[in-house]
């Protein structure tokens, strides 16, 4: 039997390049996903791709309404709730401390941390109602180290850490396990992203800087973040809660 084989699994962040990755990997392994980004017409396009084991809504995650409905959706559409990526991010902006505007630290928090609050309280009164399950926030090597330029970021992404293992602690008893990925560099948009900001036309020169650091010698890809919720997600860490998941290349190693 297939590790996700009658899995339901909620995903937000699911039109980015991660949690793409993982949408795949759930109906690749058996199980059934809910998906949702920000961006209707990739959304549709995403649920196009994936087939009939999946259905998706357009959400802004910090909005408490919208995380209701998606999951409402995957249990009027599948009948149950078994687990749950809330991965949704931003990077922000990339400016020194004293030049980001309240604006910026909002903007930042509204999706980093309260749309992984927000998705985590939709959600646990379906898994309560499946009889247990899984969530899998997605945090950062920022979520245990800093980085210049990206104090917004950084910050939201610790955050996320002290509120995953509180929701551990708590629903440990209801059978719900809670977890954070943490990847470091990812080869996709959002690095992309962060080298341009941080030296606009060079981001080939900051990467670079990056990679040095990486013992592995490279940055990691979606396919291999996928790997690590998706095993997280799945029965195969039916021990495994309160905990941070590093998938980066050794980056934090020193
Ligand atoms: P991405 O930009 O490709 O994907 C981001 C996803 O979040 C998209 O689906 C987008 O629609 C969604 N999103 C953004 N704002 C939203 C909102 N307000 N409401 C609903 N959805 C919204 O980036 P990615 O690399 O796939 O990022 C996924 C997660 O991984 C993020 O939380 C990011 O912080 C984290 N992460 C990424 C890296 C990296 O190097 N790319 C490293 C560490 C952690």
């Amino acid at each position: 039997m297939s590790i996700m084989s009658e899995k339901i699994v909620v995903i937000t962040g699911a039109t980015g390049g991660i949690g793409s990755a993982l949408a795949h990997w759930v109906i690749e392994h058996g199980g059934r996903v809910a998906v949702s980004g920000s961006d209707t017409q990739k959304v549709s396009d995403l649920v196009r791709e994936l087939g009939e084991h999946a259905c998706g809504l357009s959400v802004d995650v910090s909005n408490e309404a919208d995380n209701q409905a998606l999951v409402d959706l995957a249990e009027s559409t599948f009948g149950r709730v078994d687990g749950a990526f809330l991965n949704a991010g931003i990077e922000g902006r990339v400016a020194p401390f004293n030049d980001q505007s309240d604006d910026d630290w909002e903007r930042v928090f509204n999706v980093n941390f309260h749309g992984v609050r927000l998705g985590a309280k939709a959600v646990i009164p379906a898994l309560k109602r499946a009889g247990g399950g899984s969530i899998v926030m997605t945090s950062s090597v920022a979520g245990v180290r800093g980085a210049p330029g990206l104090s917004p970021y950084v910050a939201s992404k610790h955050a996320l850490i002290g509120l995953m293992r509180s929701l551990a602690a708590e629903y440990g008893k209801e059978a719900i396990r809670i977890n954070t990925l943490n990847p470091g560099p990812v080869d996709n948009r959002m690095m992309r992203s962060i080298e341009e900001q941080s030296n606009p036309g060079q981001a080939e020169i900051v990467k670079q800087a990056f990679t040095t650091r990486i013992p592995l010698g490279r940055y990691v890809n979606n396919q291999e973040c996928a790997a690590m919720a998706g095993f997280l997600l799945s029965d195969q860490a039916s021990g495994v809660t309160g905990n941070t998941f590093m998938v980066d290349g050794g980056y934090c190693a020193g």
